[in-house]
């Protein structure tokens, strides 16, 4: 969902809008018909926040989850193939949109869980478990687990809450041996990005990627991979079980939405605000601090 239309790229039409991402499909120069293999992903500067896509922009957000999700598919090559094509795009998106390969997606949430809090730790409160897996007893809000666990969840329509998915409904939707493939991967990639992550001093509490077949079948990670928006970041040097741990980036947008200044009332139902400048200014400048920590590269 939009709140202000696409933009216009020549050479491009416009085939779907995500919650942040604006999807093109490249035109065939010799025919005028869109290619049915490659899209261009455009990711823009909106930012959603308790579920609304707030009205303020985020400059340059969508420059750095592009920037990040190159660098992190990098990282994983050796792991998982990925979709990446070419980063030689239109120059109105320089930075923030690349050519991917257009893949048929899996009906999927792929959620992989290090660190304890959010639903999962409902599900620990309540039963023991995280998507039926059986933990250890005694770990509190923000506790790291043994390992990653994959808690994959509905791909909801937009507008609707993602629901929890049993594994066994992901074995019956996309078979058992597809299901063990993505659960493996989403693990192995949650755990690689905390052993590169943690000695940056970020912690990657929990994500959420997305897989895609090819035309051969072959499993490739798509979308964006262990950014802000796909991720819980927490500060290392911050981390302490026991309570909620402050969130990387959200945190003033959150903080201040919820504070008597913004006027807002969460349970309303009505859509929050717009932001003012300095609230902008310092989400921007964590989700820059977060990939030059990361990358270790200055932005911009
Ligand atoms: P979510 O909250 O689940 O990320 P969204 O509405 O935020 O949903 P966006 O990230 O804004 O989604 O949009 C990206 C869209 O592009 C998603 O629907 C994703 O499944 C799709 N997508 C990403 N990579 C590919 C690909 N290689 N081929 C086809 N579709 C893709
Ligand atoms: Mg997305």
């Amino acid at each position: 969902m939009t709140t202000s239309a696409p933009l216009e790229l020549p050479g491009y039409a416009h085939v779907y809008s995500g919650k942040v991402r604006d999807l093109y499909a490249p035109l065939d120069p010799a025919t005028g018909e869109a290619r049915a293999d490659q899209l261009l992903l455009v990711a823009s500067d909106r930012l959603s926040a308790f579920d609304f896509i707030l009205d303020s922009p985020i400059p340059d957000k969508g420059a750095v989850l592009t920037q990040l999700s190159l660098w992190w598919f990098e990282q994983l090559e050796d792991l998982v193939p990925n979709h990446v094509v070419s980063t030689d795009v239109p120059a109105e998106v320089a930075g923030r949109a690349v050519l991917v390969r257009r893949l048929e997606m899996l009906p999927v949430e792929c959620v992989a869980r290090a660190y304890l809090t959010g639903g999962g730790l409902r599900e620990y409160q309540a039963d023991g478990t995280v998507s039926g897996v059986r933990l250890p007893e005694g770990l509190v809000d923000g506790s790291r687990l043994p390992e990653p666990v994959f808690t994959p969840s509905t791909k909801a329509p937009v507008g609707e809450h993602d629901q929890p998915m049993p594994y066994a409904a992901v074995e019956a939707e996309i078979g058992p041996d597809l299901a063990a493939r993505v659960r493996d991967l989403t693990t192995a990639i949650l755990a690689r990005g905390n052993e590169i992550a943690t000695e940056r001093g970020i912690l990657i509490a929990d994500t959420k990627v997305e897989f895609g077949l090819d035309a051969d079948g072959s499993v490739l990670l798509a979308d964006e991979v262990l950014t802000p928006d796909s991720s819980r970041f927490w500060p290392a040097d911050l981390w302490e079980p026991g309570h909620p741990q402050p969130s990387y980036d959200k945190e003033y947008v959150r903080e201040w939405l919820t504070s008597p200044d913004s006027g807002w009332d969460k349970a309303s139902g009505e859509a929050p605000p717009s932001l003012p400048g300095d609230v902008v200014e310092r989400t921007r400048a964590k989700y820059v601090e977060a990939y030059e920590r990361l990358t270790g590269r200055s932005f911009g």
